[in-house]
């Protein structure tokens, strides 16, 4: 029996409509942005602060009971350049988007860095460096989401 050589097969969408619970430890970190606290767990075995915090340690496999508020001022660790359009992005490129260590945590933090004008990608990339100090710049008005800080500002 021959094989048939298979070259495409017909494109066609997905759609699976789902909801997403934020569970326990995910209700009080938005609390928190609600109010402009970012908050972290801490580990009672190990001591590293999480953010944003959640309910258990994966290194230390152990259930974390301690809240933490962390600072809303960080060291950028990673950063890139977003131009490419994809679906459900959550913002229109370009746009930068930030691996951050916030003041207190031992975890990473991700959002956006604004306030910088992203028309030239050389002027873009002799302002911002790994290791810059960067600060939140909140909403006027929070609702308790991840937006209620609009982007990290460099210091
Ligand atoms: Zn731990």
């Amino acid at each position: 029996m021959a094989e048939e050589e298979v070259k495409s097969v017909k494109p066609g969408v997905v759609q699976l409509p789902y909801r997403w619970s934020i569970g326990e430890a995910g209700l009080k970190f938005f609390q928190g942005m609600k109010n402009k606290k970012i908050m972290g767990t801490k580990c009672s075995k190990c001591g590293m602060v999480l953010v944003p915090g959640r309910k258990f340690c994966a290194k230390c496999f152990v259930d974390i009971l301690d809240w933490v508020e962390v600072s809303d001022e960080g060291t950028l660790e990673a950063w890139t350049l977003v131009t490419y359009p994809f679906i459900e992005q959550p913002a229109e490129p370009p746009y930068i988007i930030a691996r951050i260590k916030l003041d207190g945590a031992d975890s990473s933090f991700y959002h956006y860095i604004g306030g910088i004008d992203l028309s030239d990608l050389d002027k873009v990339k002799k302002q911002i460096k790994i290791g810059a100090k960067v600060r939140a710049v909140w909403k006027d008005k929070t609702v308790g989401e991840m937006m209620d800080i609009k982007y990290f500002e460099l210091v």
